[in-house]
């Protein structure tokens, strides 16, 4: 878990003086990897008070984390340092908070990330890492995972020392996120809720916090609120959905998000929404609601996704949604190899 939480309004304040304590001494900085869209962002970029040699590191995060840009990173970081970092800050979405907790990790284990792809690989504890997230609905700012697209497959480094050390929920730096993006990213947390509440893994831990985060979804996009109020609600949504899945898992949505992210670059956010919306079969009732949802909010799903794609690209994606066995094996129960087969999954992703 997450050991350290402020929440509030204007809590982004209190970096500073969190971060004080945690330095360990002049030499090793805090290293800061914020989203490039804050860049003149001044209301974020003069809270942060640098010294010694801390600094700042812009990322773009038109592409999702890789496992060479992660290496890269821990390298460059390497070199400019005289002394491993007092810690790691991540300030933006799902991107840089995987990016912040995959630097953080690497910086205390050697090799390539790529070697620690999967369930319980990482032996040393990361540095220090505190994340602060600007848009609310993946949970990676409470999960205990960083996901990373590598040469082979997209898969998180899942490890009981990924969660970050420290989360500042502050609900006013979610101001300005496009409507769209807002949605979408909303909707990675509904649809989280949806996979561990139907799944086979579910148990009453997981469960308490899907019903709230699936609660919170439901008020936030389908009754009137306050734009301040669904910017609290949906940033604690995101929390509990997160914290439900940590503690079970998600299901068919994101096993074929994967396959869509890793051959065609879809994000993951629209991605499940491409996905989620064809499947009726396995979700009903909350496919309906999310019809509902995307309706109120005039969101238009892009059509023919997969349209163009050659027999080898679908085998890819096919392939890399079959991986994801504890996905299925969620959504299915333990015989799912018996139901799902190659042909039905090009089947929903032709409908895409
Ligand atoms: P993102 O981080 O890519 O951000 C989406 C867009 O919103 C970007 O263009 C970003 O610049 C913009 N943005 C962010 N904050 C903003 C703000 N306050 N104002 C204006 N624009 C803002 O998207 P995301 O949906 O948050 O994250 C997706 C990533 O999260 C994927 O890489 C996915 O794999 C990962 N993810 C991780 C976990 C986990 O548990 N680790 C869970 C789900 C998803
Ligand atoms: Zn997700």
């Amino acid at each position: 878990m997450v050991s350290r939480i402020v929440y509030g309004r204007g809590s982004f304040g209190q970096l500073n003086e969190i971060l004080a304590p945690e330095r360990k001494n002049e030499r090793a900085p805090f290293i800061y990897l914020i989203d490039s869209i804050f860049k003149t962002n001044d209301n974020i970029i003069s809270k942060i008070s640098l010294s010694y040699d801390d600094y700042l590191i812009f990322i773009s995060s038109e592409e999702e984390p890789k496992v060479s840009q992660v290496d890269l990173l821990v390298e460059d970081i390497i070199l400019n340092t005289k002394a491993i970092p007092s810690g790691i800050i991540g300030i933006g979405g799902g991107t840089l908070m995987d990016l912040a907790k995959a630097v953080a990790l690497m910086l205390t284990n050697n090799g390539s990330s790529e070697e620690y792809q999967g369930w319980d690989l990482v032996k040393n504890p990361a540095v220090y890492h505190l994340g602060v997230p600007t848009i609310s609905g993946t949970g990676a700012e409470v999960s205990r995972t960083t996901v990373l697209n590598g040469a082979k497959m997209k898969l998180g480094i899942n490890s009981d020392f990924t969660p970050f050390d420290q989360v500042i929920l502050d609900p006013d730096l979610t101001e300005g996120v496009p409507n769209e993006q807002w949605f979408y990213t909303g909707m990675d947390c509904f649809i989280h809720c949806v996979e561990a509440l139907n799944g086979h893994f579910i148990n009453t831990f997981s469960q308490s916090y899907g019903e709230m985060a699936y609660a919170l979804c439901k008020e936030v996009f389908l009754s009137d609120l306050k734009h301040q109020e669904k910017q609290n609600k949906l940033m604690m949504a995101s929390w509990h959905g997160g914290m439900s899945i940590a503690y079970s898992q998600v299901g068919v949505a994101h096993a074929l998000s994967y396959g869509l992210s890793f051959v065609l670059g879809i994000k993951h956010g629209i991605g499940n929404c491409i996905v989620f919306n064809q499947l009726q079969s396995f979700y009903p009732k909350d496919v309906l609601l999310f019809r509902q949802m995307m309706g109120r909010h005039n969101i238009q799903l892009p059509r023919g996704v997969c349209e163009n794609l050659s027999d080898a690209q679908f085998d890819d994606m096919i392939d890399i949604a079959l991986r994801l066995e504890p996905l299925w094996e969620n959504a299915v129960g333990k015989d799912w190899k018996q139901t799902i087969s190659r042909e039905l999954i090009k089947e929903l992703y032709r409908k895409m």
